[in-house]
């Protein structure tokens, strides 16, 4: 009954209110378009929270994006620590190997004996490390300030693991410890060389030499220069106002400014009295060769000397002068220069002369010594054997004998002396040699091809800029 109530007094309300919302819709236009923007407002409401949930949830990560970018987190991380502890290893490793590394310079006057002495290196080491470097490197050229680094065992710091000489930034002479024998390497650094032209016109009073220097060239190759010239004119009496000359260069730098070495590749003179001359370097492709040096383009010899040099192949190991005795380790006077050549290796006379020693001694080994025409005597030591008897005459580039290592020697090298006519003895360097006063067949057909290359690189230079080419490093 009461349920009944309920519903008869619910439905006439009900019936009631859409009757009420018909006659709403239906009369009349601003009620139909109230109810249609209602609708619409409550579609938009609708859409734009489905637009907002949608968008939430393509935001949301999935689970597997967010290991992912838990696992980069992490990763990203270790990296950074990983490269902290490398950052850290690298400044102990440094730490320790300043520790273990000694620095130190040639300071004026010093050999590389007594350079080594000074970084605390005993001298039994200083020797072993002395000679076994100037099998490879020639070391009576040292200059104040070429820098030499030690690095020893952390285990036990007498002993040395690599001994290095640079004498200048492109090059790197290092010995490296090899179960205690010092093993030879050679690091280059990536140099360039460049072509520079040098030309004018002798002013007034001026000398070729001063002329030169004027134009920034360096010493070493205004002798050159000079030197070559003077073969062919006399300058104090030939040369005058006016007269022309010119010279290439090739010079090798590093890191673009620094100059490391250079050659007088070209270099002519043409004056009133003095003529026309020429001279070219001419490589014989070994850099110690002998015959390596300046010629004209017949072949000629551009250096006034009698003498010719005893080995085709100069490598000096030893200087004259006082010196630590690579035997004794005392300080005693070196009376000539030692040249490193192999056993065998054919030894020649110097000029035309008579034989006036051709022995043995237990200093000497095998010797021989031969007296010139200008009384002075050249001595060859420590020879393997002797090819010329006491008294015979020989002539000048005669083999005499071949390179050894008799007597007191440490290893195969020709002893190379020169005494005075009142007996003295004098520095063989200081002597002015050539291989050959002119080039004959291989060499000088060589000498042609060159000539015609340095011939065009004259041409690339008077009608360009200056040819620039690349040479590679090694290590
Ligand atoms: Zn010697």
């Amino acid at each position: 009954m009461y349920a009944l109530v309920e519903v008869s007094s619910f439905v006439p309300n009900f019936q009631q209110d859409c009757f009420q919302l018909m006659i709403e819709t239906k009369s009349g236009r601003v009620g139909r378009r109230g109810g249609k923007r209602r609708l619409r407002v409550l579609y938009s409401i609708a859409f734009v929270v489905a637009l907002i949930f949608l968008f939430v949830r393509a935001m949301r990560p999935s689970p597997r994006m967010r290991a992912k970018r838990e696992l980069e987190g992490a990763r990203f991380l270790l990296d950074s620590l990983s490269k902290r502890i490398e950052r850290e290893e690298g400044r102990i490793s440094t730490l320790k190997r300043l520790k273990y590394l000694r620095e130190g310079m040639i300071r004026p006057g010093q050999g590389m004996f007594q350079a080594l002495n000074d970084l605390g290196v005993p001298n039994p080491v200083c020797l072993e490390l002395v000679n076994t470097l100037s099998d490879s490197v020639e070391l009576i050229n040292m200059i104040a300030g070429e820098r030499i680094s030690l690095e020893l065992d952390p285990e036990d710091t007498t002993r040395i693991l690599t001994f290095s000489y640079s004498p200048h930034p492109a090059v790197v002479h290092r010995l490296v410890n090899n179960d205690d024998a010092y093993v030879y390497k050679r690091i280059d650094h990536p140099t360039m060389v460049r072509h520079r032209i040098i030309e004018g016109t002798l002013e007034q009073g001026a000398s070729l030499d001063q002329t030169l220097r004027n134009k920034c060239v360096p010493s070493s190759m205004v002798g050159v220069v000079t030197g070559v010239l003077l073969c062919k004119i006399s300058f104090r009496t030939h040369a005058r106002e006016g007269d022309r000359f010119r010279a290439i260069l090739r010079e090798r730098y590093y890191q673009d400014s620094i100059r490391i070495e250079g050659q007088v590749l070209y270099t002519c003179y043409e004056g009133t009295k003095a003529g026309f001359h020429e001279a070219f370097r001419y490589d014989d492709g070994d850099p110690k060769s002998s015959y390596t040096a300046h010629y004209t383009e017949e072949g000629e010899a551009l250096i006034h000397s009698g003498l010719r040099y005893p080995l085709d192949r100069l490598h000096i190991s030893s200087g004259y002068g006082m010196r630590i005795h690579p035997l004794t380790g005392r300080r005693v006077m070196h009376r000539g220069v030692d040249y490193r050549a192999p056993t065998g290796t054919p030894v020649y006379a110097v000029a035309a002369g008579t034989v006036v020693k051709s022995g043995y001694n237990s200093n000497n080994g095998h010797y021989i010594a031969i007296r010139h025409a200008d009384k002075y005597t050249s001595y060859y030591l420590h020879l393997h054997r002797r090819l010329a008897a006491k008294g015979r005459m020989v002539r000048a580039r005669q083999i005499i004998g071949k390179v050894g290592s008799t007597g007191m020697s440490t290893g195969p090298h020709l002893h190379f002396g020169f005494r005075k006519p009142n007996g003295a003895w004098m520095d063989p360097l200081r002597k002015r040699m050539i291989a050959t006063p002119k080039l004959e067949g291989d060499r000088l057909t060589r000498l042609r091809r060159q000539v015609s290359e340095i011939r065009r690189t004259l041409d690339s230079l008077t009608t360009q800029t200056p040819a620039v080419t690349m040479r590679g490093g090694t290590e």
